[in-house]
């Protein structure tokens, strides 16, 4: 353990849990290789040319008691470029592997991450600080180890906009300016550009992915396998109880539980991961690794802002809940060889029940929640909700928009008598082709407010927790794509670190009105529909 002091910032205790635990890989040369028998390798971070301080999360900060650099010349500012490793801290990239598109992909690891040291608080919670764009690892395969700003930009921004729309995910402290420059080829298609680097500094208790358990499997390596999942069972699931075959069956079940919460959540805000791998599935069911990722906005469950998935579409909208239980059965499949002969066949297959009936019972609450509803009951709650869902998809509709408005629709005596036009005004902001336009869809779409009214009136809550829960279910601000690109582009171009700054801070209360930033709240612009970066996104984003 030891303590770092940044002048104004108080002390910072760093502890080493993960790398005086667990075995290291017993070589350092970094190269491109093949790590075994150890879950990490110790490596430092690459020096950068010019490191700036682009963006900061008060937030995370205050969480983690770190006061901002005062400026880019602060000790701070150097750490968190990967200039400077405080004493005490161990640098290393993560050995793990991972299913990727379906098919087991070997070993990948942190090719471009490294974990900077374990920060522990008074509060006895333990926060790894890992730098995302920190130079090459023997992990790296082909790859430079860096991140381009835009890319950055988006884990910055996404990583505390989740946070704050209370999905589990891991947190982002700072955007660091690298002052050198990337060469990336952003569609795959032969036409490479230099953009500026950038380092993120994220955070979360732990960044094992369900991959890190894969590899040791695979390779045979069950001792250290056990040894893993019991040190991730002492760490980060005290409440579980000391690790023994009766824990290990809980912690698997704990696992698919968070991760079918973690999924529901994205079911509810319309957010699209776009790269569910296992190697992006974190151990804790938070969200992890924001690369291409994306918003809904016209509700269409085939939607993936990933150009690399844009044939097969498997990690869509609508795939989600069924892709986290295909990647934990492969988790599942990785720890089979130490749980068989345990006796916990029975507890693994119980897990994977636990995620579907988690999910089923989440995602009904949330579904519930979203239309202002306490629970769903019966066939005709089905039909309700399939009957919206499908009046989503027949027309383009705006996700946020449409759930934000409909807790305004007019109800009792006003509904019963309005025409079709008159009900549904106060949701025509969510259509991207005018409503009155389309008076078959305009009727139809009356016919169920009708309904839906009617079944409000059966509702045991009252109009004012009904809305209290319908703002607390639909938010009114998401990161929507083209607001992202803009304002990694406002840096990228114009140096101006303004758009970033309001973004960011609007994102900190995306359940309250702000109406003074109703601009962020608006439809998709048209130049932004297939606008690259907008709309679509490919693995190297
Ligand atoms: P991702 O698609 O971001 O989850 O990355 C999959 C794998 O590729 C992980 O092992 C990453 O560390 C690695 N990777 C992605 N980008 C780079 C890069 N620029 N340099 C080295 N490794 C990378
Ligand atoms: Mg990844």
């Amino acid at each position: 353990m030891s303590v770092q002091s940044f002048g104004d910032s108080g002390s910072l205790v760093f502890d080493q849990g993960f790398v005086d635990h667990l075995p290291a890989d017993l070589s350092s040369v970094n190269v491109p290789r093949e790590v075994k028998d150890a879950c990490y390798t110790l490596v430092l971070p690459s020096v950068v040319t010019k490191p700036s301080l682009l963006a900061w999360s008060s937030h995370a900060a205050s969480r983690l008691g770190i006061t901002k650099p005062e400026d880019d010349a602060a000790v701070l500012t150097a750490v968190l470029a990967g200039n400077q490793v405080l004493p005490g801290m161990k640098p290393y990239a993560a050995r793990y592997g991972g299913h990727q598109f379906g098919r087991w992909a070997g070993q990948l690891g942190d090719g471009r991450a490294i974990t900077l040291g374990e920060l522990t608080l008074p509060d006895r919670t333990r926060w790894d600080m890992q730098l995302k764009g920190a130079g090459p690892t023997p992990y790296s395969r082909s790859g430079d180890g860096r991140a381009v700003l835009r890319s950055s930009v988006r884990e910055f921004l996404c990583s505390e906009a989740m946070h704050h729309l209370g999905v589990p995910t891991t947190r982002a402290l700072s955007l660091v300016g690298t002052g050198e420059e990337v060469v990336r080829d952003m569609f795959y298609d032969g036409h490479p550009r230099a953009e500026p680097g950038a380092v993120v500094c994220r955070v979360a208790p732990t960044f094992l992915r369900f991959g890190n358990f894969e590899i040791l499997a695979a390779s045979g390596e069950l001792e250290l396998l056990r040894r893993l999942i019991d040190y991730t069972i002492v760490t980060y699931f005290p409440e579980l109880g000391p690790p023994s075959p009766a824990t290990y069956g809980r912690w698997f079940s704990d696992v698919c539980s968070r991760t079918a919460v973690m999924v529901a959540h994205w079911q509810r805000i319309g957010f699209v991961h776009g790269v569910m791998n296992t190697d992006n599935m974190s151990i804790l069911g938070l969200t992890i690794d924001y690369g291409p990722y994306g918003w809904l906005e016209g509700y269409d469950p085939s939607w993936t802002p990933n150009t690399t998935d844009s044939d097969r579409r498997r990690y869509c909208f609508g795939n989600q809940p069924h892709v986290a239980a295909w990647n934990l059965q492969c988790l599942a499949a990785a720890l089979h060889p130490l749980f068989g002969p345990l006796g916990l066949q029975g507890e693994l297959e119980g897990g994977l029940d636990t995620y579907q009936t988690t999910f089923a019972q989440t995602h009904a609450a949330m579904t519930a929640n979203k239309l202002g509803l306490d629970a769903l009951q019966g066939a005709a709650d089905e039909a309700l909700v399939n009957d919206l869902l499908h009046l989503l998809s027949a027309v383009e509709t705006d996700m946020t928009i449409f759930y934000r408005r409909l807790a305004a629709v007019p109800l009792g005596e006003a509904a019963s008598s309005l025409g079709d036009a008159k009900l549904t005004q106060v949701l025509a902001d969510a259509f991207y082709q005018p409503l009155a336009e389309d008076e078959e869809h305009q009727q139809r779409l009356a016919d169920w407010v009708r309904r839906y009214v009617k079944r409000l009136t059966t509702d045991p809550l009252s109009p004012d927790q009904r809305l209290a829960l319908m703002h607390r279910a639909n938010p009114k601000f998401v990161l929507r794509n083209y607001l992202a690109q803009e304002a990694a582009l406002a840096i990228e171009q114009e140096q101006d670190l303004g758009p970033v700054e309001v973004l960011a801070k609007v994102l900190e209360a995306p359940y309250d009105e702000q109406p003074e930033h109703q601009s962020f709240a608006g439809k998709r612009p048209e130049w932004a529909r297939h606008k690259p970066g907008c709309s679509t996104l490919s693995c190297s984003s």
